[in-house]
């Protein structure tokens, strides 16, 4: 092309009108059309200017198709389906636990009208949003009274704050953990006002370390269940109920932060023992915090369960206010809570519960299934193969036990050297996937556990388009 013929960029007014940009306008808006249109024709001057870009690459048909494909990319929600196939079931970066048909439909019902949020229909006077779910709360768990607040560790440092401020806090140097970064329990004590007195020693605390600590300036004694690691061999623990007699003997409440907690008993489905709140109640806690979106297998939530006055004192706190949960939090929780009546039919449910409870057999059954389909796919570079695995339950339960499941394990046949990227662009290419794949890379292959596969339809159908090097 002689560089005598000066190129020119369409003008704005012109693309408006082209009939390639008419249906972009009805889709996105004109508004959003124009915008897109102006930020890629900047784009496009510089090298119009110096002669890198030819006429077909500034066409009009040519920009329409760039513009509305950026258009569609910034429609696209940010918040992403995703299949979560890592093994880990209540998996905090993954939404932690899905929620039933019937929290569902409560969500929807308290999204759509107003509800009695704060409304008591029986008086017509103003209510309590606790008071929704007092009542269930208090026929599961035998607490007397409830408050519910945005998470657990919202709960325990609203506790802490409401009950300990300006006084120590004790508790044994083996249950000051830290949770997922941000939360670690010195630090919320702190935060909280609370001056930490920590007992014992890492893998032993005894009684006698906790009565020594007690003193005019204690407020509480507290207990944290070690979520996330197990402390073994040489090790001793004051039983909750020694350790409430203890506190009360000292007029102290106690304070149990059982973090996953769980309502029931979850030997019964096989799964590895898990305190219940109930127990903790039983055993003389004065207060016990969970969360709602780990076992119990509900929306993010903080419960706060216990005794009525020190219910009374948390919910008096101005951080109640602060950290108050809203109505579609209630509502699914509420409608998760109704579940639990009915401990026959909750694994089916339950959707938390039946993932974690199903059967070995199925899953392996599934990763026969999909085995062939897969390495189809996948081609001769990678060896794919229908094996057993190890999930866990996650969100701090059970650090170490262990679930069996299915997995298809994909190993690359290159040399060792070459592995690890191999691992990576395929890793890369099961995320770019419409409903991204997430996996786990481990041993030089990469795993992707079926336990939580239970859309397959979806799965496969999107797997033609997965790009991998072959
Ligand atoms: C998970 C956990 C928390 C925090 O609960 P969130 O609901 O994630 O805020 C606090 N304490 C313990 C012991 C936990 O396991």
């Amino acid at each position: 092309m002689s560089s005598s013929v000066a190129l020119r960029l369409p003008s704005i007014d012109g693309l408006l009108r082209h009939p390639a940009c008419a249906p972009l306008a009805e889709r996105y808006g004109r508004d959003s059309l124009l915008t897109g249109l102006r930020q890629l024709l900047d784009e496009l001057r510089p090298g119009v200017l110096n002669g890198q870009l030819s006429a077909v690459e500034i066409g009009a048909e040519v920009l329409a198709g760039r513009v509305g494909e950026r258009l569609a990319q910034q429609q696209r929600s940010q918040v992403r389906r995703v299949f979560n196939l890592t093994g880990t079931v209540l998996h905090t970066n993954l939404g932690r636990a899905l929620l039933p048909d019937e929290a569902i439909e409560a969500v929807q019902m308290a999204a759509r009208y107003p509800l009695n949020l704060e409304f008591d229909l029986a008086s017509g006077k103003r209510g309590d949003r606790d008071d929704l779910i007092e009542g269930l709360i208090r026929e599961l768990t035998g607490a007397e009274a409830v408050t519910v607040v945005n998470n657990n560790a919202a709960a325990v440092l609203l506790t802490l704050n409401s009950l300990g401020a300006r006084k120590e806090g004790i508790i044994s140097r083996g249950e000051l953990i830290e949770i997922g970064g941000a939360f670690r329990i010195p630090d919320i004590m702190a935060r909280a006002g609370v001056r930490l007195h920590e007992v014992g020693t890492t893998n032993r605390t005894h009684a006698r370390d906790y009565e020594a600590a007690i003193g005019p300036r204690s407020g509480l004694i507290m207990r944290v269940h070690a979520s996330n690691y197990s402390i073994e061999g040489f090790t001793a623990r004051v039983p909750t109920a020694e350790l409430a007699a203890l506190a009360h003997a000292h007029g102290l409440p106690l304070l149990e932060d059982l973090g996953s907690g769980s309502l029931l008993d979850l030997t019964r489905w096989g799964l590895p023992a898990e305190p219940t709140v109930r127990q903790a109640l039983l055993d003389g806690a004065d207060i016990v915090t969970f969360s709602g979106d780990k076992l119990l297998g509900g929306p993010q939530a903080g419960l706060i369960v216990g005794r009525k006055e020190l219910i009374a004192k948390i919910k008096k706190n101005p951080l109640k206010r602060a950290l108050r949960v809203d109505k579609l939090t209630l509502a699914a929780l509420e409608a998760v809570l109704g579940l639990y009546r009915d401990p026959d039919r909750l694994a089916e449910r339950l959707p938390s519960l039946r993932l974690l409870t199903r059967p070995q057999a199925d899953i392996c059954a599934q990763a026969s299934r999909l085995q062939p389909l897969l390495a189809e796919i996948l081609g001769s570079v990678w060896q794919v193969s229908a094996v057993e695995a190890l999930g866990m339950i996650g969100s701090g339960s059970q650090p170490v036990a262990r679930l069996p499941s299915a997995a298809l394990c994909c190993r690359p046949q290159v040399s060792k050297r070459w592995r690890g990227r191999y691992l990576l662009n395929l890793e890369a290419a099961l995320r770019a996937l419409p409903i991204p794949v997430l996996g786990r890379i481990d041993d030089d292959a990469l795993w992707l556990d079926l336990r939580q596969l239970d859309d397959e339809p979806a799965w496969l159908a999107q797997l033609p388009q997965l790009q991998v090097d072959r």
